[in-house]
């Protein structure tokens, strides 16, 4: 269970709230230029981040209000939470934590290399079980 802290009430339990997707997908200048491509591209292709994301919030049993939110999707961790029409905040001072997501990838890596191996011996095992 999250507890959000919404910019106008406080923190409340995060079944107060509605999910709205990703934040900052700014609105075509002009739609009517656009392809059919770009116009779906617009519509429907959102980043999946693993990390930090920037993403929309309604407080919708309480104040009404929309309000953006940092949060991590690995942790559910919500590092900072802003109004609508600000940019996002720079985390980088502390983002110090963030050498965690490293060592993820590192782990990550060690793991890739480890899959040929392991797909080696079952394909073995699958000739020894044939014969
Ligand atoms: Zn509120």
């Amino acid at each position: 269970m999250l507890l959000i802290s919404c910019p106008n009430c406080g923190s409340r339990d995060e079944t107060e709230f509605h999910y709205g997707g990703q934040a900052h997908v700014a609105y075509p200048e002009n739609p009517n230029e656009l392809t059919d491509k770009e116009w779906a591209h617009f519509l429907f292709y959102r980043e999946n981040t693993k990390g930090i994301f920037a993403e929309r919030w309604l407080h919708s049993t309480g104040c009404r209000q929309w309000f953006n939110m940092l949060r991590d999707t690995v942790t559910y961790d919500i590092k900072t939470v802003y109004p609508m029409g600000t940019s996002r905040p720079d985390l980088t001072a502390k983002a110090a934590p963030e050498s965690g997501t490293a060592s993820l990838a590192a782990d990550s890596t060690t793991t890739g290399t480890a899959a040929p191996s392991t797909s080696a011996t079952s394909i073995t095992a699958l000739k020894g079980a044939t014969k």
